[in-house]
């Protein structure tokens, strides 16, 4: 069974959103939603006008890390929050009662009341739609202009992202919490 996960080349990001779009298109987010999957946070720019550093590593687009060890999952009272036969954390609506622990418990902050459900939501690596129709590809990564994303199968040696993550020095975020993330940013 695949275990999945992507690698961002981050430094590639250029901020053009189209990523966002794309989720909220794909997965049925409303487009004007101040609430979503995903998101690119931003660095101050530096340096005065009209010297301004702009380097495009000013952008770190992020989302769930999917987590091997999710804090989110442990909190759950109620297993809404599980891992699916693919190592992706998912949210079964139909069990979330809006305890809200899990969005106190995720160190990412990668978790959002979804208007249309009144239930938790964040990114399950399009695991509803594109997955589910057996694509092995997500949206944000299909839209990305600049090749920022590469998502596939960890166990799959000849997969891309194996080899990238063989191949590139990498980190995780906030890695010394125990987490052990499945989002790997390329240095
Ligand atoms: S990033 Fe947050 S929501 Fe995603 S798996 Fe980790 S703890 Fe859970
Ligand atoms: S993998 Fe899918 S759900 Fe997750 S951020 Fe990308 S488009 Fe959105
Ligand atoms: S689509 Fe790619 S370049 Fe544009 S904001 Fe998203 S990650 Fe960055």
């Amino acid at each position: 069974m695949a275990r999945y996960a992507m690698a961002l080349d981050y430094k590639n990001c250029i901020n053009c959103k189209a990523c966002e779009t794309a989720c909220k298109e794909e997965n049925g987010v409303l487009l004007g939603a101040q609430n979503h999957r995903i998101w690119v946070g931003t660095k101050e720019i530096e340096g005065e006008f009209p010297l301004l550093n702009i380097s495009s590593s000013n952008f770190l687009p992020s989302q769930c890390q999917q987590c091997s060890n999710a804090p989110c999952q442990e909190v759950c009272p109620t297993n809404a929050t599980y891992y699916d036969e693919h190592g992706v954390v998912r949210v079964d609506s139909d069990k979330c009662i809006l305890c809200s622990y899990c969005m106190t418990a995720c160190p990412y902050d990668a978790r959002y009341v979804d208007d249309r459900t009144n239930t938790v939501d964040k990114c399950n690596f399009c695991s509803d739609t594109r997955i589910a129709r057996g694509e092995i590809t997500t949206a944000c990564q299909a839209t990305c202009p600049t090749k920022v994303r590469i998502f596939g199968d960890l166990d799959d040696p000849n997969s891309e992202i194996s080899e990238v993550l063989r191949t590139r020095e990498h980190f995780s975020l906030k890695s010394y919490l125990g987490t052990d993330p499945k989002l790997f940013y390329l240095t």
